[in-house]
């Protein structure tokens, strides 16, 4: 299959190699020049612009950082819906509002383009390793003719219903997992000063009601799980950047729609002063120190 690839980047890059490894061919465009450079070693061709990497491809794929940057891809002077040939699957993977998702989507639309929101799961590892996971909105048969592309690159492909609903999926989960990771960390906080060892709380807690995945695969404090990022200085990993954005699209979600989410705009203030505090690239579970500080 002929694929358009649009945002070449931490995430992009490795994405687009993978699919030149599964036999598909990739002409592809970033605004970085060792991009460029990096997919045509990969085995891809470097395109000039949006409209030139799009225009023969059969699926385009775009990897940008936000909300912006898709609208202007898309629906911009010389962005792909102009120069896309007819007929072509066009997929978001970018991670953005879901307010943009369905505009743009309701635009491509519009103009004959069957289009979905595929934000995925998974970080810098997952896409070297093609293991990510993808969390899909859009047509059932959108999400068929997907799958050769999605599997070359991820290993859990899930619809999650019409568009915009994998970007729901995608904030919903990280605003959980934000805010679980707070209440682990006080967990830990509070049993240092209560003289209770971190392994003990973790050998009971892991096997107990306040057991999840921010304590068992990622616990914040060194010691109980080895491969966590608290054993390494808390180097990413998912950025406390990511956290933040992913939870400041939850709360911009949550007031659209009138939902209450107190824990969600609790937590994105407290890696918004995590961020300031100059944690920002730091893995987010580095937020146990802020509040190990302050219990
Ligand atoms: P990145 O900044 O490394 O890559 C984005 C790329 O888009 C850059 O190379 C940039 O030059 C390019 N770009 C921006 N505007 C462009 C334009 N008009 N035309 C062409 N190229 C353009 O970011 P990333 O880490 O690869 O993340 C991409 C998306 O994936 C983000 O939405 C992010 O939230 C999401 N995400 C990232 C991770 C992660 O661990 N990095 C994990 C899950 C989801």
């Amino acid at each position: 299959m002929k694929i358009g690839f649009i945002g070449l980047g931490n995430m992009g890059g490795p994405m687009a190699a993978n699919l030149l490894k599964a036999g598909h061919g990739v002409s592809g465009f970033d605004l970085v020049q060792a991009s460029l450079d990096a997919l045509v070693k990969a085995g891809g061709s470097a395109a000039g612009s949006v409209a030139a990497a799009v225009a023969e491809a059969d699926i385009v794929v775009t990897m940008l950082p936000a909300g912006p940057h898709v609208r202007r891809v898309y629906t911009g002077e010389g962005g792909v819906l102009g120069a896309a040939k007819p007929g072509a699957l066009l997929i978001d993977s970018s991670t953005i509002d879901v307010e943009t998702a369905r505009a743009v989507s309701r635009a491509a639309g519009e103009r004959g383009f069957d289009m979905l929101d595929a934000p995925v799961s998974g970080g810098v590892g997952g896409a070297a390793a093609g293991t990510l996971t993808f969390m899909v909105g859009g047509s059932e048969a959108g999400f068929a003719r997907a799958q050769p592309v999605l599997q070359a690159m991820g290993k859990t492909i899930v619809h999650a219903g019409p568009a915009g609903n994998g970007q729901a999926a995608k904030i919903c989960n990280n605003m959980i997992l934000g805010v679980s990771m707070i209440a682990v960390s006080e967990g830990f906080a509070l049993a240092q000063k209560l003289g209770l060892d971190w392994q003990k709380l973790f050998d009971i807690s892991s096997k107990s009601s306040g057991q999840c995945w921010s304590m068992t695969s990622y616990c914040p404090v060194p010691g109980p799980v080895p491969t966590s990022p608290a054993n390494r200085d808390y180097q990413a990993g998912f950025t406390t950047e990511m956290m933040l954005k992913d939870l400041k699209l939850a709360q911009q979600a949550a007031q659209a729609v009138g939902a209450a989410t107190p824990m969600g705009a609790e937590a994105a203030q407290l890696y918004q002063m995590l961020a300031n505090s100059g944690f920002g690239a730091k893995d987010f579970s580095v937020i146990f120190k802020l509040l190990h500080q302050t219990t």
